[in-house]
């Protein structure tokens, strides 16, 4: 009677585990199908929506660029190289951007014309950086305090989206800075 009983249970357990087997068969292909239904779609929103807020961040870094470049001109701000132009005229941060918050990623007072040898080749060259800011009249203590205070906040879309229109308007009443730097 064990004997059986074991002998039926173990037929019992191949039928059992040859139809778990064949419904996760079953299940993988099903998923697999139901996964590839799902990214294409989910996919193409999720890629929408990046680009739109790629689209945003650079539309709100080119404004920066303007607004420094017709207060400030296209001299470099921490050596004396002039003119620059192209690709040798950076908008260099003096707190990194590797280490800012997104505010001040886009913070006037953190972003100033740099050639490209201080903004890539020195780091910013952020000796002479501070130096300027603090005869510019920046509180480099209070800058370094806003990035903290900034950090790790929740910048969506809506947040470019209104620095863009004030950066726009500001842009409109910005002159150039009269003080020589
Ligand atoms: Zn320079």
């Amino acid at each position: 009677m064990k004997s059986s009983g074991f002998r039926k249970q173990s037929q019992d357990e191949i039928k059992q585990k040859q139809a778990i087997k064949f419904a996760r068969n079953i299940e993988s292909e099903g998923s697999q199908i139901n996964s590839k239904a799902l990214e294409t779609p989910k996919g193409k929103k999720l890629r929408k929506k990046k680009s739109n807020l790629a689209k945003l961040k650079k539309q709100l870094w080119q404004l920066c660029r303007e607004i420094q470049i017709k207060k400030y001109g296209s001299d470099c701000y921490t050596c004396p190289s002039k003119n620059l132009e192209g690709s040798s005229r950076h908008l260099g941060h003096f707190i990194p951007s590797s280490v800012c918050s997104t505010a001040m990623r886009y913070d006037l007072d953190n972003l100033r014309v740099q050639c490209y040898s201080c903004n890539i080749h020195k780091s910013g060259n952020w000796l002479a950086y501070e130096r300027h800011l603090i005869q510019d009249g920046i509180d480099v203590q209070e800058l370094k305090d806003r990035n903290e205070k900034t950090k790790g906040g929740m910048f969506r879309e809506e947040w470019y989206k209104e620095q863009i229109t004030k950066y726009q308007s500001l842009l409109s009443t910005t002159t150039p800075n009269t003080t020589p730097t």
